[in-house]
């Protein structure tokens, strides 16, 4: 007879990783959680040095749920013998290679974690509410693959975004002749970091941390007699994060039930919006980016850099060089306020633009989940995807849920909502409110009126 667990997990990312810690002290849950990969990675290809998460410590995978947790970031930093060193530093924000490290920590402490295995199926068990989980074991390894199958009254997608290129992008990834420099996406920057720089010039499209991070981290070693790095991007200018308190207070369960009683069309206006809210550059960044180019023009020298602001690639063409290896790429950019169109040629192509999420998994059974009218997981207000309640989406609900979907600060509320559905109680208690401001007018005002004043905002999407 099949075992029946309470929760299955499909990916072992941050925010599953946080329900397994979280799941772990409970005696009525009995979970395991699977993940395709060999063991727990976070973000290698952009384990920069000196790089940090842009949350504080307490966002970890467990404390805002229960600070007591044995799994939490400062149990970590006492047993790796490294607290009074982090007490002694005083900043709030961890490295981003600290970070994965404590993350391995905690999934090497937990034993219901299970690698190597690639879901393939997820479907309704017959005559029940439960779900089966299948999984194909060893997928990529020599051991000949074969398949898993686990039952469970409650499954939790964590399966995280997929780097995203756009189309122009995607085409020149995939047909690059030989010779011609890498085109990468930012989660593959420091594996070919070497061959960039080698390459002779690179191209950083894309905004938002990972390119201003890249772009940093080129520069620093740009020169006459190296090589040139220019930094391309659709937004209107290189636009800081927003940090200011009032406004983190969005990232809070009452900015997401005002969010989710918005129609869907204003959603996604307000999800394009508010960009700045998880898509810019840490301000700190930018002005180390204009010291660094100050200082390395400060004695005449020239920096052969160009930085290019409201510009598009809009097409792209590889012209494959001599046996030299001398290809170049050949993006052709649209300025978006003057329309202007040049070419521009590099002979590498770093890719910043972003991540996408699963849209509907194609592991799910068809008619299993609810999907909305743009092909999206229709994901309830507390995370649940099916009319029975039993399977849950963590990490990727942005467009139902809005900012706090990717952040990591939000991990442990969310999952302390999914352990809530899976118990009947809440082993970890709900806060039904933390901002000091309303969103939307308190209750009892006169009902809603639609009708919304045009934006005035500049922003990228709508260029
Ligand atoms: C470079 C970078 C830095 C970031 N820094 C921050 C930060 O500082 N602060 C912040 O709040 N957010 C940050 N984010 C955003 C976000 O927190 C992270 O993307 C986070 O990793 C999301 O966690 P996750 O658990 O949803 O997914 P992921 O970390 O993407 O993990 C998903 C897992 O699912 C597995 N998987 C997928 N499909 C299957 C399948 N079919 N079968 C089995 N396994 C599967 C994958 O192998 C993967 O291990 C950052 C994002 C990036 C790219």
């Amino acid at each position: 007879m099949t075992r029946t667990h309470d929760v299955v997990g499909v990916g072992i990312g941050p925010f599953n990783l946080g329900l397994a810690a979280l799941a772990d002290p409970l005696d009525d849950v009995d979970a395991v959680f699977l993940d395709q990969r060999p063991g727990f990675s976070w973000h290698p290809g952009m384990m920069l040095d000196g790089a940090t998460i842009q949350v504080p410590f307490l966002a970890d995978l467990v404390t805002m749920a229960d600070p007591t947790s044995p799994y939490s970031f400062l149990a970590f930093l006492k047993d790796v013998g490294r607290l009074y060193p982090f007490y002694v530093r005083e900043s709030f924000y961890p490295l981003r290679s600290e970070y994965d490290q404590y993350c391995r920590w905690v999934a090497d402490r937990l034993g219901t974690l299970r690698w190597g295995r690639r879901v393939v199926g997820v479907e309704r068990a017959p005559g029940s509410d439960d779900l089966l989980v299948t999984a194909e074991v060893g997928a990529g390894s020599t051991a000949t693959p074969r398949t898993e199958t686990y039952r469970a009254r409650h499954v939790v997608l964590g399966v995280g975004t997929a780097p995203r290129l756009p189309a122009p992008l995607a085409a020149l990834a995939a047909d690059a002749p030989a010779g011609a420099g890498p085109v990468v996406h930012t989660a593959d920057y420091l594996p070919h970091r070497d061959a960039l720089r080698a390459s002779g010039s690179v191209t950083v499209v894309g905004s938002g941390q990972s390119a201003a991070e890249v772009y940093r981290d080129l520069v620093e070693g740009a020169g006459a007699d190296t090589y040139r790095v220019d930094w391309v991007t659709r937004s209107p200018r290189f636009f800081p994060m927003e940090y200011t308190k009032l406004t983190l207070e969005m990232t809070s369960p009452e900015y997401t039930d005002h969010y989710r009683s918005l129609p869907g069309e204003l959603r996604d206006l307000l999800g394009r919006e508010q960009r700045a809210l998880s898509k810019g550059i840490s301000g700190d960044l930018v002005d180390e980016i204009y010291d660094t180019l100050y200082r390395r023009t400060a004695v005449g020298a020239e920096l052969p850099t160009t930085l290019l602001t409201d510009t598009e690639v809009v097409a792209a063409r590889t012209e494959a060089g001599g046996p030299d290896g001398d290809g170049e790429h050949v993006l052709t950019l649209r300025h978006g306020q003057t329309g202007q169109v040049a070419e521009h040629r590099t002979r590498a192509v770093v890719a910043a633009t972003g991540y996408a999420g699963p849209g509907v998994p194609g592991f799910l059974a068809p008619g299993l989940a609810r999907v909305d009218a743009r092909g999206r997981l229709d994901v309830a207000r507390d995370y649940t995807v099916d009319d029975a309640g039993r399977l849950h989406v963590v990490g990727t609900e942005e467009h139902t849920h809005g900012v706090t979907a990717p952040d990591l600060g939000f991990g442990a509320w969310r999952n302390s909502v999914v352990l809530a559905a899976v118990t009947g109680r809440e082993p970890y208690p709900v806060e039904r409110r933390i901002a000091f401001q309303t969103f939307g007018l308190p209750d009892g005002a006169p009902p809603p009126d639609t009708a919304r004043p045009a934006v005035d905002v500049p922003t990228e999407a709508t260029r």
